[in-house]
């Protein structure tokens, strides 16, 4: 059965275009990594996915590992994109990635050429689809040549299994060095995916090894388009963890969120900040995604959610007022590292 899409599933979210690429890209992305594994029901994961497309997120952010076990929300949106999703495939954007452990062995993860291209094409097996519209190297690995690695997507772009090249989590020297091996190849590298939050500013951050530039400046200088990941610091700058671990949340599944992140220091932190948002008529979540936002550098949060709800208070943050210097300075005296 096909999923009748919302009618104004255009108008409801604000573009913006990834650096000097031609792709604009939703300010919201909806990421994959939790919440589509194996111990979430196939009808949620449905459910938050026809939600998110309905209010116009149509960027879906995937890599080949995401589940567990790895590979499992790829085939959730290869059974999507099967079903549902059957007539809107050119109307989303379906990224992956290859970098962590997807299967065993030397093959099955880090940068070489072998590794990154049979991924790709597990991804697409299991996508059900015949290119991906973006294809990242996840994390830079020392071992292996750059050329090497940024070969293999300039492969995968020329041989038409995916549209756009991107890197992941590198850092701003790396990022300006694959820039220049991907020029030297013909491959213009489209985005970089960084973590970033108020909680988490690495890439606002001098770079002694890329000649004092940040990140943000290296890619805004070379026109890469930024999706910036985990805006709410995994599921922290939302008011759930002030009153303690919700039974529910993140947190207390004993996953990535690491209960030593929430130290009495952060919950300081988090408190004053949501004063801030609160001062705003905003909910933290919302002042967050706001806030990550706020720099022109930045084309789309990739943020994730567990329901309908979370998602819907989330997409609002981009209808709140804009940050006036008054509460960036507030902000600024709370967020950090
Ligand atoms: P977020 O920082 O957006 O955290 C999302 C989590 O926060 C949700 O799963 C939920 O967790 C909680 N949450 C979300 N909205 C609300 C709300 N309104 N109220 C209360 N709680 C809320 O991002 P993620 O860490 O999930 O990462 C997002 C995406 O970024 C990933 O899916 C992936 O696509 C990408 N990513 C990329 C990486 C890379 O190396 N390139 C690494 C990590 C992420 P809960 O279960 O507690 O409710």
């Amino acid at each position: 059965v096909v999923h009748l899409a919302d009618d104004a599933r255009h108008d409801r979210l604000p573009l913006r275009r990834a650096g000097r690429t031609g792709l604009d890209l939703p300010v919201v992305t909806l990421g994959l990594w939790q919440n589509f594994g194996d111990a979430t029901p196939y009808a949620d994961q449905r459910a938050l996915v026809l939600a998110a497309v309905d209010a116009g997120v149509l960027h879906l952010d995937l890599a080949n590992n995401y589940g567990p076990p790895p590979g499992a929300a790829e085939e959730s949106v290869g059974r999507l994109l099967a079903t549902d999703l059957r007539p809107y495939r050119d109307e989303l954007l379906i990224a992956t990635k290859a970098g962590y452990r997807q299967w065993p062995g030397p093959y099955g993860e880090f940068g070489s050429r072998k590794y990154l291209l049979a991924s790709l094409d597990q991804s697409l097996r299991r996508l059900g689809t015949d290119h991906v519209d973006v294809f990242y190297s996840h994390r830079f690995e020392p071992s292996t040549p750059l050329e090497e690695t940024i070969g293999a997507l300039r492969t995968a772009v020329e041989s038409g299994r995916a549209r756009y090249a991107g890197i992941s989590s590198y850092s701003a020297r790396r990022t300006r060095e694959a820039l220049a091996v991907a020029e030297g190849m013909g491959l213009p590298l489209a985005l970089h995916q960084p973590s970033y939050s108020m909680l988490n500013r690495w890439v606002e951050e001098p770079d002694a090894d890329a000649g004092g530039s940040s990140l943000l400046d290296v890619a805004g200088d070379a026109g890469l388009g930024v999706v910036a990941f985990s805006p709410l610091a995994q599921g922290m700058l939302t008011r759930k963890y002030l009153g303690g671990v919700p039974a529910d949340s993140r947190a207390a599944r004993g996953g990535p969120l690491r209960a030593e992140y929430l130290s009495e220091e952060n919950l300081d932190r988090i408190r004053a900040l949501d004063a801030v948002a609160s001062g705003r008529g905003q909910t933290l979540a919302q002042l967050a995604i706001a806030w990550v936002l706020r720099d022109p550098r930045v084309t789309s949060v990739a943020l994730g959610a567990r329901t309908p709800e979370q998602l819907a208070e989330n997409l609002a943050a981009v209808h709140g007022p804009a940050l006036t210097d008054a509460e960036l300075a507030a902000i600024d005296a709370h967020a950090g590292d």
